[in-house]
């Protein structure tokens, strides 16, 4: 069977300090990421989805499977927004940012709105619809862009275990630090 892999944090666990800190990212990747990833590889195992990849499995499963492999790819994709260095959005990004939400500033405000109103464990995300816009999406506990036809370009992670060890209930305080620590580059590439 093909057995899912945990991607190493690709950063530093202590390099996004202050605005998240070490312990938060050592219990959010290697105890809650890791947690997904076990139960993905023994929910599958001995089962049709065995040897599917793991878009496969998410497109084409349902209940436990599907919550579990949808959170892995959540994580890696939330992960990999992040990063200590100083980044910025492409020009091709920033124009189209501009041209949705009126400018970076205005993006922001509703992005930290959007995810602040988010009701219980979810994700709030940036999204290229197919017709080329975007638009800021949340989805609810696992849920993910790609079943709703969405191309994900940007995620915060607006579960619990993402800020309470650093920011207790205080959710717009983490996502206006998540700010801080956007790797737009990523955000560019997945925009190309
Ligand atoms: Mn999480």
């Amino acid at each position: 069977m093909s057995t899912i892999i945990l991607p190493p944090l690709p950063f530093a666990y202590d390099s996004l300090e202050p605005f998240i800190s070490t312990q938060t990212l050592t219990f959010h990747h290697d105890k809650h990421h890791a947690s997904y990833v076990n139960n993905v590889n023994n929910l599958k195992k001995d089962t049709e989805f065995e040897n599917k990849t793991l878009e496969e499995i998410i497109m084409t499963s349902k209940g436990g499977l599907f919550n579990n492999a949808a959170q892995v790819y959540n994580h890696t994709f939330y992960w990999n927004c992040l990063t200590p260095n100083e980044t910025k959005p492409s020009d091709n990004l920033q124009n189209v940012i501009e041209k949705y939400f009126g400018s970076m500033d205005n993006f922001k405000k509703e992005f930290i709105a959007s995810a602040t109103s988010l009701f219980g464990s979810g994700w709030t995300w940036l999204v290229q619809k197919s017709d080329g816009s975007l638009e800021i999406f949340n989805t609810s506990n696992a849920d993910t862009p790609m079943i709703h036809d969405l191309k994900p370009l940007m995620v915060c992670d607006v579960w619990e275990h993402a800020y309470y060890l650093d920011y207790q209930n205080a959710r717009a305080k983490y996502v206006e630090c998540f700010w801080s620590v956007i790797n737009w580059e990523f955000v560019s590439q997945k925009f190309k």
